[in-house]
């Protein structure tokens, strides 16, 4: 059976990630870096479908917790066919106000945390020549948003990266691709105010907020082998707001 690892997979688009991944076939890992309820009952869900899950909590901006991440999955469920970049967190504020340590830890989680899994996963994918890596990237990265320089930035950077190792892996049938969600109803969306909400849905074309379904449902189609011949993309998940 192939293997998935879904970073951030306890919760929120991770989880419907996790689950459309499930639904394809896949056996998966769920990482995930306190929420180990969260986590249990998602692995419980795969579960349910007959596929193998497992629960694995790691630090993504630890370089060594990452390894140990990818190491963790190979380990309990086998070689890694599809890799999830999603983990991910917003510390928002304005740039003249914003600390160091904001920027630097949703820079480390964010970008920092992928590079380090990404080349945990990568060395098995280049040798079994295939594999799919998928990071979650955000339209915020592609047209920027005042209050979350950190997050753009990181988010852009992601970008780069895809695009940059789809160049360097496609040879060995390595595809790496991003996906660019809107504002996607989730716990990290939550505490918007009304009128900051009001705003992105009359600047959404579909008038709504997106779910975590909406984007697990690309991802999967990345991951898939009708996603064959693409890599180094980007494709938006935003109800039209970024057009
Ligand atoms: P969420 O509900 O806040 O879930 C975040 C997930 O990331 C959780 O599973 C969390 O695990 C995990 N995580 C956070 N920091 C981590 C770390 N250092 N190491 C390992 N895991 C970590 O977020 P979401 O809204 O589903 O967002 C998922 C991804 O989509 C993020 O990359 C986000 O930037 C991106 N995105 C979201 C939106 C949106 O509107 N929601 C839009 C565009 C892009 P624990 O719960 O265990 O901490």
């Amino acid at each position: 059976m192939p293997v998935a690892l879904v970073t951030g997979g306890s919760r929120g688009i991770g989880a419907a990630i996790a689950a459309a991944l499930a639904a394809d076939g896949y056996d998966v890992a769920v990482g995930y870096r306190g929420g180990a309820d969260a986590a249990a009952g998602v692995v419980a869900a795969i579960e349910a479908t007959g596929r193998r899950g497992v629960a694995l909590a790691a630090d993504v901006a630890v370089e060594d917790e990452a390894a140990g991440l990818v190491s963790a999955t190979e380990d309990a469920l086998g070689p890694i066919d599809a890799l999830v970049l999603n983990a991910g967190i917003t510390r928002d504020g304005l740039f003249m106000r914003m600390s160091s340590e904001d920027w630097q830890s949703v820079i480390d989680t964010n970008l920092t945390g992928a590079f380090y899994v990404t080349r945990a996963a990568l060395r098995g994918m280049l040798k079994r020549r295939g594999g799919s890596i998928v990071a979650v990237s955000s339209v915020v990265g592609l047209t920027g948003n005042p209050g979350q320089a950190n997050y753009a930035a990181a988010k852009a950077g992601l970008i780069g990266m895809v695009k940059s190792l789809a160049r360097e892996a496609g040879g060995r049938g390595v595809r790496v691709n991003a996906v660019a969600p809107g504002y996607i109803a989730t716990d990290m969306t939550a505490d918007l105010p009304d009128t900051t909400r009001d705003q992105i849905l009359g600047a959404t074309p579909l008038g709504r907020l997106g779910t975590p379904e909406d984007v697990a449902g690309v991802v999967s189609f990345l991951c898939s082998d009708a996603a064959g011949f693409i890599t180094g993309s980007v494709i938006s998940i935003d109800g039209g707001l970024a057009t």
